[in-house]
């Protein structure tokens, strides 16, 4: 992209002085934070602290703080967790960077938990070699760090937020993404608002609900990853998603977690038999890799065996106080976790893969930024080292910033631009059996264990559910989809995230990450048809 954007901006930039961002979580927020006083306006499907991921990260944020920490350290866990294909010098930069944005994060008033000598308290979590993790009262990171943010943004006059207002479309003139078009009130409005922009950042979040089992809110479906895909931008990793073995399967969606540290504490997985399967699986058992969990847990769920977390022994009476969030989930739904095994199931925890950037946050459309979990930076490679992703969010975010402010010339002229939109019948797509079936068949085959054949009728499902729903709001589900779909049948081999039950073994000509455009995407599927 030229340094000197103004030479060439489209016809539609004249006197907008607007910055837009997609998506009010972490990586949105902390953007418009960062770009303050330039004027920006943030577009949340949801009101922000809500709809959010965010706001339910429980672990913390990652950062390589404490006197035994060291750069090379974190990034050592980051790259063995990446399973061979993380880009190393990215890692290497946003993990030098961490300390600098949690100092940031501490300035807009995060309360993050420190010692009696006010040092930050840094606890541990799986894979991480050392104590570097920055959280709040145990739990409540996500929380804690996104009413900070909210505060800090409700008191900066440059930031507009439009809460409420569902993103639909990316407004594309020629090589430039010139603006968005979003429909208000949750996306129910019958009519659609133009926001035209000098700059547009998407900050829309993950994929979860493009499956039926998730831990993701309802609005992380994928739209943004889709949106950018349309406009032509070059996605990379998207068949890497991390499933979490332990959600409770009560019917609820999303569906709540039985914590790691349930399994920590010595609870075992079960079938129904009351077999203690993991010890067939890893020698780790229970404490196996993640996605080693969820394979079993997943094997016993398909083959009707049904697995169950049995918390009994190892936790029984201390339960309630202990782990009060599960107990809660486990009692609405009539099961005392006290005396009776857990239900669960893996589920959509967290997208590696997504919308290609660069160190400073450019996709490869002209006017285009993206952070946050709807990007894949390369940091994560085919597996996400817990805590980096609020880390790379906050990062990349800075890093936009930046790289916008150096590019667009502060200007005085100014005017909001909200323009009525073309108009359309109310649409619910909750409702849509279109969705409720995608949903089933990525769980059924782009799921914890995928195979080719499976794949290909995934994919010629996805493109009869698009003849069957041309909505707007589904096509962006869909291209996601597509590109989730398309990217893990080509991978013939099983790496972090992606297991193929008809290619097991990593293969070490695979070793490299994947880049497509939706175009090559559709290429593939239309191959597969026939
Ligand atoms: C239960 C849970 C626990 C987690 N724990 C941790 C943890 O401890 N540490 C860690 O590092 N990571 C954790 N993660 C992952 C982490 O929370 C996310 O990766 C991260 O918060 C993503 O931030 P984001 O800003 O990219 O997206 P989000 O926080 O999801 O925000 C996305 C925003 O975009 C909006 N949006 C979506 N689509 C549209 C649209 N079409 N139009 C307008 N707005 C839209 C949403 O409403 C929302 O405001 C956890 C995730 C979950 C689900």
């Amino acid at each position: 992209m030229p340094t000197n954007i103004e030479s060439i901006r489209p016809q539609s930039w004249q006197g907008i002085d607007d910055i837009v961002i997609v998506g009010g979580g972490l990586a949105g927020l902390f953007c418009a934070l960062k770009l303050a006083p330039r004027p920006v306006t943030v577009l949340a499907a949801a009101p922000i602290g809500h709809g959010a991921s965010s706001a339910w990260a429980q672990g913390g944020i990652a950062a390589a703080m404490s006197p035994g920490d060291t750069v090379e350290k974190h990034l050592a866990d980051t790259l063995a967790a990446g399973a061979g294909i993380v880009d190393e010098k990215i890692a290497r930069l946003m993990i030098s960077e961490g300390p600098d944005r949690i100092r940031d994060l501490l300035s807009y008033g995060v309360p993050f938990d420190r010692d009696l000598e006010g040092q930050l308290l840094l606890s541990r979590e799986a894979a991480h070699s050392e104590r570097r993790i920055v959280r709040v009262k145990g739990d409540q990171a996500g929380k804690a760090i996104m009413e900070a943010l909210i505060a800090a943004v409700r008191n900066t006059p440059s930031i507009r937020v439009m809460e409420g207002y569902v993103v639909e479309e990316l407004v594309v003139e020629g090589r430039f993404v010139s603006g968005v078009i979003a429909r208000p009130d949750a996306g129910k409005s019958k009519t659609r608002v133009a926001f035209p922009a000098r700059a547009v950042v998407m900050c829309s979040g993950g994929i979860g609900h493009l499956y039926q089992v998730t831990t993701n809110p309802a609005e992380a479906r994928g739209a943004g990853l889709g949106m950018a895909a349309k406009a032509g931008a070059m996605i990379a990793d998207p068949e890497f998603v991390q499933f979490h073995p332990t959600a409770i399967d009560i019917g609820r969606d999303p569906a709540p977690l039985a914590t790691e540290a349930l399994r920590g504490d010595g609870a075992i997985l079960v079938n129904a038999a009351g077999h203690r399967f993991m010890t067939d699986l890893h020698p780790d058992a229970e404490l196996a890799p993640r996605d080693v969990v969820a394979r079993g847990v997943f094997a016993e769920v398909k083959a009707g065996r049904g697995a169950f977390l049995d918390c009994t022994k190892a936790v029984g009476a201390h339960f309630r106080e202990r782990f009060p969030t599960v107990y809660a989930s486990c009692m609405e739904a009539g099961i005392d976790p006290v005396t009776q095994p857990i239900p669960v199931v893996p589920a959509v925890h967290y997208h590696m893969g997504g919308v290609l950037v660069d160190a400073d946050g450019k996709t490869t459309v002209d006017g285009l930024w993206a952070a946050g979990e709807v990007t894949s930076t390369g940091v994560h490679g085919a597996n996400r080292l817990a805590s980096n992703s609020l880390l790379e969010a906050v990062v990349f975010a800075a890093r936009i910033a930046e790289n916008i402010k150096g590019m667009l010339p502060e200007s005085t002229l100014y005017e909001w631009p909200k323009n009525a939109g073309e108009n359309d019948e109310l649409v619910t797509l909750e409702d849509s059996p279109q969705l409720a079936e995608l949903r089933r068949r990525m769980s059924a085959e782009a799921g914890v264990i995928r195979s080719g054949e499976g794949l290909k009728t995934l994919i010629r499902d996805i493109a009869r559910l698009e003849r069957e729903n041309t909505r707007i709001r589904f096509s962006n589900m869909v291209a996601a989809a597509k590109l989730i779909a398309t990217a893990a049948y080509r991978r013939e081999e099983s790496r972090g995230g992606h297991f193929r039950s008809d290619c097991p073994d990593t293969v070490e000509s695979w070793r490299h990450r994947t880049y497509m455009t939706l175009k090559d995407a559709e290429r593939t599927a239309a191959e597969i048809a026939g």
